[in-house]
């Protein structure tokens, strides 16, 4: 492993600064409440430490990036995993999204996926963590999102990846058109962590797009959550879509989707009904705004329940540390997955991951989901209303059970020593609605942290490496490469 000694310094070209300011209100649209920056600062040229040199930097440490860092770690690569927040699992944990997907095909007949997931979920259910939902569409488990963070430093420790908290990527470094560091920022000041490999985990491709490359933001992004932990939820129950429906203008609540999960073991009751329009959270004042506009619906929705259900016995127990992010950037692949590519379960020769959860796409441009599946029928779903079925194409003789995403979608090919995970991949909007869930990017962390360790070993640049390689050296370790 790298040691954690100052062994050396970096010299840091000036960049300029763009100053902002903060929102002054935290109403529902903060797309337009942006300022222009009041100008621009010098900052002075100077050399920062060099915190950590690895084989392996892997950049954003939720499921993805941890997933990442452990595969290249038990490979045999000297990994650094940097991660913003206090604990791993990013929107699992930190987002408290207590829900992962069924690891089967759409009929439940084959697994289609295992690997790293497989193998936190086992270890989650030997702790009483996780609940299993077999066969079913929406939930293949629910589970502790507390337990996973400690899971999580455990995986970390036992992989021997040497892990930085409470510390934000910055900037690249590039010198002679290589990246070879990136800076950081944490309690001890600024650093830099040198690497031979990059895996930018970010979500939202800090790296990537600091690095020049290109990225797309699309017009209607799906939008974001704040989700909180309530108990006495039993005594609202079934009751709440309703109440929102009929009182949500009351309370200055946009309708968006409502959903929930019981923490494991529990009576408390993870909630997923915030909605904030119009906010993209790569932008810092945007971010801040729907962070205080997600925590201002939660209080709407803690005094609807206490004007019209005053029996209620619902208590606030906790927000979480970060509102859950669905899409911010994307960063142009070598490959974009398209929405046919995933409704027809078309074959990749370089599938790295595969997937079986239905398109969901949570409107920006109206309240609810639309829901496509892989055997041709849709449903249209709103809180307090009921549902509109039909279908997106018309019946074929065999529907497919389950797509894959390919490995070039992760691939945005200028620098050698960069790869992409999670969901800033290369997909259109349909596509996106289906791969974006958690048991698919977790696929992607395990295939982007091998062909890390497998561009090293080989010094082969990761945009020319043999996919097969990737998926025979993912299969060896516990995925399903069909
Ligand atoms: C409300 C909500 C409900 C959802 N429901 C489900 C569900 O039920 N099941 C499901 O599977 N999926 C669900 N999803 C989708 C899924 O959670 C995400 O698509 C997925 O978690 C994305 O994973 P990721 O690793 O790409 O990004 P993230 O989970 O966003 O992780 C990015 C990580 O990088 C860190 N990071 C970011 N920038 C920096 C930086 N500059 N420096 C250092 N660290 C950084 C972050 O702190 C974070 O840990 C939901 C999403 C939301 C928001």
């Amino acid at each position: 492993m790298s040691s954690n000694s100052r062994r050396d310094f970096l010299r840091i070209s000036a960049l300029e600064l763009a100053a902002g300011g903060f929102l002054a209100s935290g109403k529902v649209n903060v797309a337009g409440a942006s300022s222009a920056a009041p100008g621009t600062i010098h900052e002075p040229s100077r050399s920062v430490p060099v915190f950590a040199e690895a084989d392996v930097c892997v950049l954003g440490g939720s499921c993805t990036g941890v997933f990442a860092a452990i595969r290249a770690a038990r490979l045999g690569a000297e990994v650094v995993l940097i991660e913003k927040q206090n604990s791993f699992g990013g929107t699992a944990t930190n987002s408290m999204v207590n829900v992962w997907h069924s690891l089967m095909d759409t009929e439940f007949k084959r697994q289609i996926i295992a690997g790293l997931t497989l193998e936190t979920m086992e270890r989650l259910r030997r702790r009483g963590a996780v609940d299993v939902d077999r066969g079913s569409h929406s939930v293949g488990c629910g589970f502790n999102s507390d337990e996973m963070k400690i899971e999580l430093d455990e995986m970390v420790k036992e992989a021997g990846v040497k892990p930085y908290l409470h510390t934000v990527f910055s900037l690249p470094y590039v010198r002679d058109g290589q990246l070879e560091a990136v800076i950081v920022e944490n309690k001890s000041g600024r650093g830099a962590i040198k690497a031979k490999m990059f895996v930018d985990a970010t979500g939202d491709g800090d790296l990537c797009h600091r690095l020049g490359l290109e990225t797309y933001t699309r017009e209607h992004l799906q939008p974001p959550t704040t989700c909180v932990r309530l108990s006495g939820w039993d005594s609202i129950g079934g009751k709440f879509s309703k109440l929102f429906r009929e009182h949500g203008d009351e309370f200055d609540v946009p309708l968006g989707f409502v959903w929930g999960r019981n923490v494991p073991g529990s009576d408390v009751y993870m909630l997923a009904g915030t909605r904030v329009y119009g906010a993209d959270c790569s932008n810092a004042e945007q971010l801040t705004g729907a962070e205080m506009e997600g925590r201002r619906q939660v209080r709407a929705f803690l005094n609807m329940l206490r004007k019209y259900v005053p029996d209620s016995r619902v208590v606030l127990q906790a927000l979480p540390s970060q509102i859950g992010i669905r899409e911010t950037r994307h960063v142009k692949c070598q490959y974009q997955i398209t929405g046919d590519d995933i409704l027809y379960g078309r074959r990749f020769k370089d599938a790295i991951a595969n997937g079986s959860y239905r398109v969901d796409i949570h409107h920006q441009d109206k309240p609810g989901l639309t829901f496509k599946y892989l055997d041709g029928t849709q449903v249209y779903s709103r809180p307090g209303y009921p549902h509109v079925k039909g279908r997106w194409r018309e019946k074929i003789q065999t529907n497919p059970t389950f797509y894959q995403i390919p490995f070039r979608s992760l691939v945005p090919g200028k620098y050698g020593n960069l790869i992409a995970a999670g969901r800033m991949l290369d997909a259109d909007l349909v596509a996106f609605s289906a791969v974006r869930v958690m048991v698919n990017m977790n696929q992607t962390g395990e295939a982007a942290g091998t062909a890390a360790y497998l561009a090293l070993d080989g010094n082969t640049p990761i945009p020319t490496l043999n996919a097969a390689k990737v998926r025979s050296v993912l299969a060896e370790r516990g995925s399903v490469t069909i």
